[in-house]
């Protein structure tokens, strides 16, 4: 399991926070919390400030902190950036995930003697993998947004490859450069 990046977010990004924690990355958000406690708890612990507010942004770099402002409203591109960036993957694995709600890990599990009285019967029939929060217990399942979901992170991926398509001609001119310099 992936223990870097870690992340926290500001209080306008709980839904980053929810989709990094589904791809297994430790990611703190907190309702209301004070900017300082977010800087100390991102100093601290070592974890990436994702903030849509420019002057907490700025405070963090100050601070020498590593810091991402989020401006765009698409998840997509905001999980794009993210990948293209710090090297976070696109693609769910199911022995690595974590709790949208809370951030702890999720145990993967087929057993239905596990779930008993936590799924209706109807989900236990219907679906055949699970997932539960070792904290506060929820079970997941991949229900009929699942599919949403993937269609976001093919979405996300194709963003990705769009950002490193952006990259790339400088890295080729800088090495067409070297080799007119050795000829
Ligand atoms: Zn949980």
């Amino acid at each position: 399991m992936p223990d870097y990046p870690r992340f926290i977010v500001d209080s306008m990004l709980g839904h980053v926070a929810r989709w990094l924690r589904l791809l297994g990355y430790d990611t703190l958000y907190f309702r209301d919390i004070e900017d300082w406690k977010l800087l100390k708890i991102a100093e601290e612990e070592d974890r990436i400030l994702l903030t849509r507010d420019l002057g907490l942004f700025r405070r963090a770099r100050k601070r020498g902190l590593r810091a991402l402002f989020i401006e765009d409203p698409s998840i997509e591109r905001v999980l794009a950036l993210l990948s293209a960036r710090y090297g976070i993957r696109l693609e769910f694995e199911k022995h690595d995930t974590r709790c949208p709600e809370c951030n702890a890990k999720l145990r993967y599990t087929t057993s239905l003697v596990e779930l008993s009285g936590k799924v209706s019967s109807y989900i236990a029939t219907k679906y055949k993998e699970f997932w539960v929060c070792s904290s506060c217990g929820k079970v997941y399942w991949q229900g009929r947004h699942w599919k949403s979901i993937e269609k976001s992170l093919e979405i996300a991926r194709y963003e990705r490859a769009k950002i490193q398509s952006r990259l790339k001609p400088r890295e080729k001119a800088v090495s067409m450069g070297n080799l007119d310099e050795s000829a």
